[in-house]
């Protein structure tokens, strides 16, 4: 037991290391390949493995990577999976899920395989609670390691917990929601995460505020009301 916890302690070294805030290739500054892109998600992928370093792996049933656009210009960053998600291994096919679908294709009018989609932990939390903030802290070197690779134009953070362990910002998230931010030189919005909006349908008009300001940066037309 002992060297298992060790054993745990040092994989979450090398992994802070090669996938952390310094990730080498953000240092290089290197402009990567498409295919260098898949190779290397592949390789975080496989680096994760059968995660055990938080005890959310207990009663996961997969862990969920993230999906999308190698080269996506925008990355959408929610909380963690939930029940759906656990058990198809993909994040946002949810309730909430449908309704972040309908955000990028109908609102956005781009395919969701267009944007790279992850949450900040990989694994379910039991009963959806919300990640605690050492599973969080846990989780974070593998959703960074994901940013320095795909390396989008911005970056949506969906929701309070998404905000707050990427930005380490501890405001509440309607007072954030608009906003522009920065992660490491990209630029982030916060706004409502889409579990919200089935909650409280009348914020439906912020988050779209939120996303032609995202549809603005990335140079994305801005579809005209008849
Ligand atoms: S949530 Fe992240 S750190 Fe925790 S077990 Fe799953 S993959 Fe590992």
């Amino acid at each position: 037991m002992k060297n298992k916890f060790k054993e745990q302690i040092k994989l979450r070294g090398e992994l802070l290391k090669q996938f952390g805030a310094g990730y080498y290739f953000e240092r290089e500054k290197k402009e990567l390949q498409k295919t260098d892109k898949i190779q290397l998600l592949e390789k975080l992928r496989k680096k994760i493995g059968n995660c055990k370093l938080c005890e959310l792996h207990l009663k996961r049933n997969n862990i969920v990577f993230g999906t999308g656009n190698p080269e996506a210009k925008i990355m959408f960053i929610g909380e963690a999976p939930g029940e759906e998600e656990d058990i198809q291994g993909e994040p946002f096919v949810g309730r909430a899920g449908q309704l972040l679908t309908d955000i990028i294709t109908k609102g956005m009018r781009i395919a969701r395989e267009d944007v790279y989609i992850a949450n900040i932990v990989k694994c379910r939390p039991p009963e959806n609670r919300t990640p605690k903030p050492m599973e969080a802290l846990t989780c974070l070197p593998f959703l960074k390691g994901q940013i320095s690779i795909i390396s989008p134009q911005v970056i949506v953070c969906l929701g309070k917990v998404a905000v707050s362990f990427l930005l380490q910002r501890s405001e509440p998230i309607g007072q954030l929601r608009g906003k522009w931010f920065d992660y490491n030189g990209i630029p982030v919005m916060a706004t409502f995460h889409p579990s919200y909006l089935l909650r409280t349908p009348s914020a439906k008009a912020d988050v779209w505020k939120d996303i032609q300001e995202v549809m603005k940066k990335v140079g994305l037309p801005i579809p005209v009301k008849k």
